[in-house]
């Protein structure tokens, strides 16, 4: 409840906006939301300093931060974010899918950028704060989802850059989105980045922290340069291991049928561990599908692709939930993953993880939360 205090021992304050947006125009907005554009009346805000920890969680109109210009995040870019999705069920119920597994990935992500850890039940008490007062931005539509965007920055403001900062803001904001793929599922054409890496042994690539973001866009303007949609990052060492795809996590379907077997980048500490990814690799073996978690170069994957032993790759993340990959280009040229249809495997692991999510499949695993 939004007005309990929390296991934390914080009360969300609740400040209501007077500018709320009328059902009609909320109406209209969820007609046709797009993605990450519009936001909902509210946002949770909490904020931390060393000597007093977590204090001042509310629930406060959305809108714009005065920050100082010599701000420490402006500069230094101490920052980390989650994304997860309300989902609206048949009962009209809402739902969120393993909010408890981006609570601590967000700590890691923290722990890795030297700032504070965010108790678990405040992360929860400032979804369930914001889902009381904006639910009704929750779409209903099939496939539409409320995004949640839970970050942190830090606060300190001065230039200097010997310290971590000793204050911090924790913001949680929600904008609704609709349908990924509004035309039909549509496969992915790939670029195989040899020229830019994401992420090095000891860096921050398992961190969702915004610094790898900025890094990548360079990158994925040039995959598009190229011609494709997505970035496909290699390791950096020997620019050869497959790590990601942009902000999705690569699974590789071998053989077909009753001998289909899952491969998916293994995590050296240099790729995001994707929640989505996470679930498929829990729910594909109950579903007869074995998933190994193992290392593929470049060159296996093209040979695979040639021989017909690579019948279909995918990728998955919390926005597009599965993605099929149809096309490769690398400097080396190009090849096609099965007939460029979006195969079976893949788009049998869409629905079942899409009706979890959605409360349409009963979720045995215990990973859905109703509010
Ligand atoms: N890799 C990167 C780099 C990402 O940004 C994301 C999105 N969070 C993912 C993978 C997929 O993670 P998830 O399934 O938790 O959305």
């Amino acid at each position: 409840m939004s007005n309990a205090t929390t296991t934390s021992g914080l009360t969300f304050d609740i400040q209501l906006s007077t500018q709320r947006k009328t059902p009609q125009e909320r109406a209209e907005i969820l007609q046709s939301p797009g993605f990450g554009n519009v936001f909902t009346d509210h946002m949770v805000t909490i904020r931390y300093s060393a000597e007093k920890g977590w204090y001042d969680a509310r629930l406060e109109p959305y809108g714009p931060l005065s920050l100082d210009p010599a701000t420490s995040v402006l500069h230094y870019a101490q920052e980390i974010f989650e994304g997860l999705k309300a989902y609206r069920h048949p009962s009209g119920a809402i739902a969120t899918f393993r909010p408890d597994a981006n609570a601590a990935r967000f700590n890691r992500s923290a722990a890795r950028m030297a700032m504070p850890a965010l108790p678990e039940d405040l992360f929860l008490g400032a979804i369930t704060t914001l889902l009381e007062h904006d639910g009704d931005w929750v779409p209903t539509q099939a496939d539409a989802s409320l995004y949640l965007r839970p970050f942190m920055i830090s606060t300190d403001v001065g230039m200097g850059v010997n310290r971590p900062s000793q204050t911090y803001l924790f913001i949680l904001i929600a904008s609704p989105s609709g349908p990924y793929f509004s035309g039909g599922i549509k496969p992915v054409t790939v670029w195989l980045s040899e020229d830019f890496t994401r992420a090095a042994p000891g860096g921050t690539g398992a961190a969702k922290a915004g610094g790898n973001y900025a890094a990548s866009f360079l990158a994925q303007a040039q995959a598009v340069e190229k011609g494709c949609d997505q970035v496909v990052w290699l390791d950096a060492l020997e620019h050869r291991w497959v790590e990601e795809m942009g902000g999705m996590n690569l699974f590789f379907v071998f053989g077909s049928g009753a001998e289909a077997r899952l491969l998916t980048p293994e995590l050296t500490g240099t790729l995001l561990p994707g929640i989505t990814r996470d679930s498929l690799l829990k729910l594909a073996p109950e579903l007869g599908i074995p998933v190994e978690e193992g290392r593929l170069s470049t060159e296996e994957w093209r040979a695979a692709a040639l021989s017909g032993e690579l019948t279909e790759v995918f990728a998955c993340g919390t926005a597009a939930v599965i993605t099929p990959v149809a096309h490769v280009k690398s400097a080396q040229g190009e090849f096609r993953i099965g007939d460029g249809e979006p195969g079976p495997v893949t788009m049998r692991l869409r629905e079942e993880l899409v009706g979890r999510q959605y409360g349409t499949v009963a979720d045995e695993h215990g990973w859905v939360h109703v509010f």
